[in-house]
């Protein structure tokens, strides 16, 4: 119902503004992406309606009725995984992709970017958690990562995103921080024609400690759209 919709989201930019101010931040540098997952298209509209134009989702094909329902005006991101097959369709529907973590992906992207005729937007996706099995380039391949992003015409690198390991709020903490530290390495790097000034970082349960560790992108689904089923 727009009306929770609204009242939540009231809540929720006070919220980033208090932590934003605590971080000595200007909480315009901190974009909300509403997390629509599981949710029913009529979710994303009211959203877009109550003025939240940033909306992300996990799979193409689940977002595809969402676009259509929240109408023009809203920019889109995708934050789950990418398979490279559905690249073509990714790059039509997404103003930012969140989630490059591979070679072969920034390639097809660029590739059906440029048969598109746009311009992709993608943030890398680091894996801090050492484990080889979750989602991300490690630290040590974004160098090589970020530079075939950079030589691609038709992709533009823009910052990088992470997924912590589900611990309580302030034992990720180290994990923003280390994200933010990356960053800054690679903005040392000074590789020609990316930024690295975006980091898209923390959830409904630890957004605010990803603000104090200078997130300007945050993934909010719960506190906005309530608890998913995934019956
Ligand atoms: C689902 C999801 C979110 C939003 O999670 P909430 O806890 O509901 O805020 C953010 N980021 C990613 C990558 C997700 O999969």
């Amino acid at each position: 119902m727009i009306e929770t919709i609204e009242k939540r989201l009231k809540e929720l930019e006070q919220r980033v503004a208090a932590a934003a101010g605590r971080a000595g931040r200007d909480p315009s540098e901190i974009t909300i992406v509403g997390v629509t997952k599981t949710h029913p298209a009529s979710a994303a509209r009211d959203a877009a309606r109550a003025g939240l134009l940033d909306l992300g989702e996990n799979y193409v094909q689940e977002a595809r009725a969402k676009i259509e329902a929240a109408g023009q005006g809203v920019r889109w991101h995708l934050i789950g995984p990418l398979q490279t097959n559905k690249a073509k369709y990714a790059v039509r529907l997404f103003h930012l992709i969140h989630t490059l973590d591979r070679p072969k992906l920034a390639k097809e992207l660029d590739r059906r970017a440029a048969k598109a005729g746009v311009c992709q937007k993608v943030l890398i996706q680091v894996n801090l958690t050492g484990k080889e099995q979750r989602a991300g380039v490690s630290p040590e391949g974004l160098r090589e990562l970020a530079e075939l992003a950079a030589s691609l015409e038709n992709i533009e690198l823009l910052g990088l995103m992470t997924v912590p390991p589900f611990l309580p709020a302030e034992e990720v903490r180290p994990y923003f921080a280390e994200l933010r530290r990356i960053r800054d390495r690679a903005a040392s790097w000074s590789i020609e024609g990316t930024s690295f000034r975006e980091l898209s970082m923390g959830m409904t349960a630890d957004f605010e400690v990803a603000i104090e560790e200078r997130a300007t992108l945050v993934r909010v689904g719960t506190a906005i759209f309530g608890e998913r089923s995934y019956t």
